[in-house]
């Protein structure tokens, strides 16, 4: 699906995968549960691209349905893969990267504890470490924002010039609006608000979130 020109997202996928279209080549925003890379390249392909063609997959954080296609994925691209110091830790001990520290009952968290065991990756090492603030050679320059919360190394991918936001796990969407991190999955609330507040202060027009369908005139559309 064509979110704008050079910006386009993978349907049928869990989480949403993006990818970013730029002279020097191609950007991956997270790369879905695990087998999802045959998806991804075929989107690739459709856009008259090639796997060699794709230089570099970002993720926003380590749980599984965002890191599941990492590993094939590079393996089959050769791209550099990127992802924040807390995360890429996670990644490379194939362990998750935070207990879940809300209180309280919730069936996402108690669905998210029985399938634990299940929702590990093989350990990989990440190419380079993403710190807040640095701005990636992407859609005429991607920032790296800190939304620790969901998880505690939680980045999210914001291009000023387009106006549009890669908010991973830091926010989601439904037919309402764009809401927070999911409480049930969240490993720090009060954090998670933080995050939240923070992407609301970015001025996005467009919302691209890791679970749910993407928001356009995103401004007024926060239920955070
Ligand atoms: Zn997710």
């Amino acid at each position: 699906m064509k979110i704008i020109d050079n910006v386009f997202l993978v349907p049928g996928i869990v989480a949403n995968p993006y990818i970013l279209v730029d002279s020097d080549g191609l950007t991956i925003i997270d790369t879905g549960l695990p087998h999802s890379e045959k998806k991804i390249l075929s989107y690739v392909a459709r856009l008259g691209k090639s796997a060699h063609d794709v230089k570099r997959i970002v993720v926003t954080h380590s749980d599984l349905d965002h890191i599941g296609s990492l590993a094939a994925l590079k393996k089959i691209t050769g791209a550099r893969t990127y992802a924040s110091r807390i995360e890429a830790d996670a990644i490379a001990s194939g362990h998750p990267s935070r207990q879940i520290k809300s209180s309280g009952f919730s069936m996402m968290r108690l669905v998210f504890s029985l399938f634990r065991p299940f929702m590990k990756a093989a350990p990989f090492q990440v190419d380079e470490i993403l710190t807040a603030d640095l701005v990636m050679p992407v859609l005429g320059g991607l920032h790296v924002v800190d939304t620790a919360g969901h998880t505690p190394g939680h980045v999210s991918l914001f291009a000023p010039a387009a106006g549009i936001l890669f908010s991973g796990d830091s926010l989601v969407t439904d037919e309402n609006g764009i809401h927070g991190s999911r409480p049930g999955l969240t490993w720090d609330d009060a954090k998670a608000r933080q995050a939240e507040q923070k992407q609301v202060a970015l001025g996005a027009y467009i919302v691209c979130p890791g679970h749910g369908p993407v928001v356009f005139d995103a401004i007024g559309k926060f239920i955070v």
